[in-house]
């Protein structure tokens, strides 16, 4: 389990900037040590503990990257087409039996190794067959045309997959290419998850008339598997410090990081800074966000512990940027920044200087055809309805007060954030 110290996210000033926070998280964490072993199928998502470097090159030999007809490049037709007999077929999968005449050409297949001292291939579609059957072949390819030699791709060798890799679908397929059939992997990271609040009910159970079901429990969890933790479900908290306390104690040696929602705030019906501190160290990040409100970021036991706020979307939001950076670093994962795409904002805003604001957007194009970022009608952080119903976040920098209509702003789709 990691092993943090208790002063490990003390911070002296009065308002953390988001690069601020994503700093101290990065710097601070330790990197889980634990690997374990997976199938290259079950590797996706997955953290790389290794470097890999190519077992073998990519390709593996020299191949025809088309179907049609080798030559060699001295055979090459400059400024005439020129007719060549045809002297032997190699499919892909196939070998040629023997090296290519001079001044023949020999049938050959995407994906099949190039016969020795051929060196070029020409597109079936740019060659004719003449009366006596030969293959008439056109003056002016480059020399080395629609071949794929060995190596090209990946030299034997290279460090193709670096430990840290988040993967991807596509570094699976690399994996496979090298013939790999386990790839070592960070352990999962283990997180306690905890929702706080005597107005909530969990879904299936009943609900009383003041309660409202449980929404954030379950999208934290949605958030935390889509990063690849490992989740303990460990359902709702009453607003109460001593059963905080006890709920949170006992999950501190066995898990990574404890997440919490609610009870953050500095109401007197927030008790979740009182309970961490009578277990362990707390301190409130006050964030210069919005939507977000502090958030509390302590140590029990040597493990963290992140208590986001209650409202759905200042949840939503805070977790994106601080508990993100926490899993990706206790993974030892490499920095995945957050990289807007800039697209034209349709709406009108105004903000504070000196924070940064995320604002719910839907897409569509505009009447150029350029994407163009229309504003979630409401503003309110309980309202689950604009996630839902909005494809991304514009994100507004501290120094920006306005927004015009046409006015060039950063997007992050959601499907980005995870
Ligand atoms: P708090 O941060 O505890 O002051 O809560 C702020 C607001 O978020 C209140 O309206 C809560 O009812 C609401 N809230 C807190 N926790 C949850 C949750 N797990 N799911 C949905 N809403 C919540
Ligand atoms: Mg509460």
């Amino acid at each position: 389990m990691a092993q943090l110290s208790d002063d490990c996210f003390a911070f002296g000033g009065p308002m953390m900037s988001v690069d601020e926070a994503v700093g101290l998280i990065t710097t601070r964490v330790d990197a889980i040590a634990d690997i374990e072993t997976v199938a290259v199928i079950d590797a996706d998502g997955r953290v790389l503990a290794r470097d890999i470097a190519a077992p073998l090159p990519l390709p593996p030999f020299t191949n025809s990257a088309v179907d049609g007809y080798a030559v060699r490049n001295a055979d090459l037709p400059e400024s005439a087409e020129r007719a060549f007999p045809l002297d032997g077929r190699i499919q892909a999968g196939g070998l040629a039996r023997a090296p290519i005449k001079a001044g023949h050409t020999a049938r050959i297949f995407t994906g099949a190794p190039m016969p020795p001292d051929a060196e070029t291939v020409f597109m079936q579609e740019d060659v004719r067959l003449d009366e006596a059957g030969r293959i008439v072949l056109p003056p002016g390819l480059k020399p080395g045309a629609n071949v794929r030699p060995a190596g090209e791709d990946i030299p034997q060798g290279h460090v193709a997959l670096r430990a840290g890799q988040r993967l991807l679908p596509q570094h699976v397929a690399l994996a496979a290419a090298f013939g790999l059939t386990r790839l070592d992997v960070v352990r999962r990271i283990r997180v306690a998850v905890f929702s706080t609040g005597d107005e909530l009910a969990s879904p299936g159970e009943p609900r009383a008339t003041s309660q409202l079901f449980d929404s954030n429990r379950f999208m934290l969890m949605a958030m935390l598997r889509r990063l690849g933790c490992e989740v303990s479900d460990l359902g709702i908290l009453r607003d109460e410090r001593n059963a905080l306390a006890d709920g949170l104690k006992q999950v501190a040696g066995s898990h990574d990081l404890i997440l919490t929602t609610g009870g953050v705030s500095t109401g007197e019906e927030d008790h979740v800074k009182a309970a961490v501190e009578s277990i362990g160290s707390l301190v409130l990040w006050r964030m210069a966000i919005k939507p977000g409100r502090p958030v509390a970021m302590g140590i029990i036991g040597g493990t963290p512990l992140i208590g986001l706020p209650g409202n759905p979307v200042a949840s939503f939001v805070t977790f994106v940027h601080v508990v993100r950076p926490t899993v990706l670093a206790l993974a030892g994962s490499l920095p995945e920044p957050l990289l807007p795409i800039p697209v034209r904002a349709a709406f009108t805003y105004k903000k504070k200087i000196g924070r940064r604001e995320y604002v719910r957007s839907s897409l569509r194009r505009g009447e150029d055809g350029a994407l163009e970022a229309v504003k979630f009608p409401r503003e309110g952080a309980g309202l689950l309805s604009s996630l839902v119903e909005t494809d991304g976040l514009i994100e507004l920098g501290d120094d920006i007060t306005r927004v015009e209509p046409g006015q060039s702003v950063g997007f992050l789709s959601y499907a980005d954030l995870l």
